[in-house]
């Protein structure tokens, strides 16, 4: 990674023009946003140019720009956490940058310097920092995102791009204890296959899904559980997280090939359990098999995996009109101690041996 060589100019917003902030005990999500937001352009010519901070606002685009005809949009979903010691912390930043890299190069978009990225993220919430909340398990969500502002309807990689980040307060997820959800195994639509863009956050697989969500919604479910776009046979995820189950007390995740986006909550949750020393394994996982698992008694816990809700346990699962309930319906151990221990570690309550946490 190399060092960058851009200034961020920081624009504060006049005091008239800074905004209250909302009741933190109904945050809700995804609602309010903080008073600044920072913003780099890319050119084919110049590189990264234009760093800066400035109050939040809207972008002035010509209805001719690239992402508005092509979609060419990434984005990332980070969190900054208060310490009881009024510290703030964010959890493996520089995982979320380096996926951006990532997700960028698959749809020809251009890297990002990620120190720059990180700096103006820092510089961000710094200047912010009021905004992270207080309330018990309120945190800032960060939202980090690229798009191709070219002015041309033309399919091809821009001459022109926009990263920017933005950051809303947001609620507990699960402010009356954990709830667990009702999934609908998807037979009918898929969400990525090999080859495809599923691996990349990008917004066209959230385009994609949504009608799916929307028609499980209408029967009832939370959300859908993704299989493979090829045989509709293997899990590959659940909504927009990535799945988890305990059978036999073996924890399993389907293997990134491809099709699954490598979620750093994912990652994290398996490396805690490796440390735990109990067998855990990354392998394909048939939807037959989990039918078969919790239809035996063999199946312990499903969860989905995820920053927004960290872990969100699962307490049934219906697949062509076959409906198996999971640990009676409540969260399992492993979730529960999955959840505490990550929570413990993101908001600073606890040793972080992995090297996780990052002080802004
Ligand atoms: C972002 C995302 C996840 C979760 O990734 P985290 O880094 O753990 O937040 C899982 N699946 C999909 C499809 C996603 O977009």
């Amino acid at each position: 990674m190399s060092h960058h060589n851009l200034e961020i100019t920081v624009h504060e917003c006049a005091a008239g023009q800074c905004k209250q902030r909302p009741d933190e005990n109904n945050l809700g999500f995804g609602q309010y946003f903080t008073n600044h937001m920072f913003t780099m352009r890319w050119n084919i010519d110049k590189g990264w140019y234009d760093a800066r901070i400035e109050p939040y606002g809207p972008f002035s685009l010509t209805p001719a720009t690239l992402v508005f005809h092509y979609g060419q949009a990434i984005f990332e979903g980070m969190k900054a956490y208060r310490g009881t010691d009024e510290s703030i912390y964010f959890f493996r930043p520089k995982d979320n940058f380096a996926r951006m890299t990532r997700s960028a190069e698959r749809i020809c978009m251009p890297a990002l310097q990620e120190e720059l990225a990180l700096e103006g993220l820092r510089t961000l919430v710094s200047l912010d920092r009021e905004w992270v909340p207080r309330a018990a398990g309120a945190t800032l969500y960060i939202r980090p995102v690229m798009i191709a502002v070219e002015p041309n309807v033309g399919l091809r990689a821009a001459t022109d791009y926009l990263f920017f980040i933005i950051a809303c307060p947001v609620g507990a997820y699960y402010p009356e204890g954990f709830r667990p959800t009702k999934i609908y195994v998807e037979d009918k639509y898929v969400r990525a296959v090999p080859g495809g863009v599923g691996e990349a956050k990008t917004a066209a697989n959230y385009a994609a899904s949504v009608l799916a969500q929307k028609e499980a919604k209408d029967k009832g479910f939370s959300e859908v559980l993704w299989l493979d776009g090829v045989e509709r046979r293997n899990i590959e995820e659940v909504g927009t997280s990535n799945f988890f189950l305990v059978i036999d007390d073996e924890l399993i995740t389907p293997p990134l090939q491809g099709s699954i986006l490598p979620g750093i909550t994912r990652d994290s949750v398996l490396q805690l359990a490796r440390s735990w020393g109990g067998k855990v394994s990354e392998r394909l996982v048939s939807i037959d098999e989990v039918m078969a698992a919790a239809e035996n008694g063999r199946l312990q816990e499903c969860f989905g995996t995820g920053t927004a809700a960290v872990i969100s346990p699962i307490g049934e699962l219906t697949y062509k009109g076959r409906t198996v309930q999971i640990n009676k319906g409540e969260a399992g151990p492993m979730s529960c101690r999955l959840y505490d221990e990550l929570q413990a570690i993101q908001f600073g309550r606890q040793d972080d041996p992995f090297g996780w946490r990052v002080i802004v």
